[in-house]
């Protein structure tokens, strides 16, 4: 197949390597990293056809893809611009946008939504990003810019969704970062660290808090404003239903509004699909591939699947994203 042209990739890590896991095919990829090794790893594994030793090797790129630890991507991404000037498009891949926001030149930021706790270019995976929502910023108007990197996009089989870099910051606050400095402060307050028995709920709510602090140190010093907005509400809505607690109030209402929220969410948020089924399935050998099979049979495609309280001995729920509302009904008339 003819190539769609030349992209560089600088940092090639979780995020870095399967960017060119799934670029290959269509694209020449031109990686860069700092450990020699990962390079040769990139290259035995054929994740990357060429290598650039300095910043101005990427000038024959259509563009380049900064996927350096996030505290890194402004100054890299000053210095790639620098140094390829207007020949090619520069992008990035870094969790928090409003950091490049008055960078002039042909800069598209990009966020892929995917991940995984594990990083470095042995925790690549070709198809990370597919389905991900994948976020881009065009920050100085060039539309024919950003239409190449959503082309790049669609190549890694991602959701290109476009916003500005304050949109894009103000919603990870709330759907993201606040999260995750309430299930550090959680796990904080409430373990003494010698737990024998900790509830579901207690794992169910706090498993991102073994993500990486450094990186999380970074996303709060990077979206601070929107983080610590984010934060006093949550810390005046707790005190309110502490203080109804302590009052001996009935707190009904105030759980059962959040749970008329909860319950709508499918319905409402724009970066979730609507088209979710849940399936208790028991726990014995074969009974998930035997819910998949009964699917592929039909011919029926799921774009995500997830596995819910799962305990040994007791089952669980598997959570199945369908891509469509045919693919939906069918996999509920089935199932059911
Ligand atoms: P990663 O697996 O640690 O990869 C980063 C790569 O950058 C490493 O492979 C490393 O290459 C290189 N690197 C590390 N320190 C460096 C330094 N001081 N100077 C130059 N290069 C250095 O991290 P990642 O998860 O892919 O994250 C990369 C970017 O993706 C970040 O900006 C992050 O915000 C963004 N992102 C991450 C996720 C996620 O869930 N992980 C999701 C969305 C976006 P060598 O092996 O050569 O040292």
């Amino acid at each position: 197949m003819d190539k769609c042209g030349k992209i560089g990739i600088i940092g090639l890590g979780l995020i870095g390597g399967s960017i060119a896991l799934a670029l290959r095919e269509k694209y020449d990829v031109k990686g860069m990293s700092r450990n020699p090794d990962t390079v040769k790893y990139a290259l035995d594994a054929g994740m990357i056809s060429s290598v650039a030793d300095t910043y101005s090797d990427f000038t024959d790129c259509v563009a380049v893809i900064v996927c350096t630890p996030l505290a890194l991507v402004e100054k890299t991404v000053k210095d790639v611009l620098a140094a390829v000037g207007d020949k090619t498009i520069v992008t990035d891949v870094g969790s928090v946008k409003g950091m490049l926001c008055g960078i002039k030149g042909r800069i598209i930021g990009g966020h892929p939504m995917a991940g995984t706790e594990q990083s470095g270019i042995r925790a690549a995976k070709e198809r990370l990003l597919e389905n991900a929502y994948y976020i881009l910023v065009d920050y100085n108007g060039n539309p024919g810019d950003l239409e190449v990197i959503r082309n790049v996009v669609l190549a890694c089989g991602a959701v290109p969704v476009v916003m500005t870099a304050e949109e894009h910051d103000r919603l990870v606050a709330k759907i993201s970062h606040l999260e995750h400095m309430a299930a550090y402060s959680l796990v904080s307050s409430a373990m003494t660290g010698d737990e024998e028995i900790v509830g579901s709920g207690f794992t169910d709510t706090t498993r991102i808090a073994s993500s990486d602090p450094s990186f999380w140190n970074t996303v709060a010093r990077l979206n601070r404003d929107n983080l610590v907005r984010e934060m006093d509400g949550y810390i005046a809505t707790l005190s309110s239903l502490r203080n109804d607690i302590a009052a001996g109030r009935d707190v009904t209402p105030v759980l059962a509004a959040a749970k008329e929220k909860r319950d709508k969410l499918r319905y409402k948020k724009r970066f979730m699909t609507d088209y979710v089924l849940y399936v208790d399935v028991p726990d014995c050998v074969g009974s998930i591939v035997g819910v998949l099979g009964k699917l592929a049979d039909a011919g029926i495609s799921i774009s995500n699947l997830t596995v819910m309280h799962s305990r040994e001995g007791a089952g669980g729920a598997l959570r199945l994203e369908l891509k469509d509302e045919q693919g939906y009904k069918k996999a509920k008339e089935i199932l059911a």
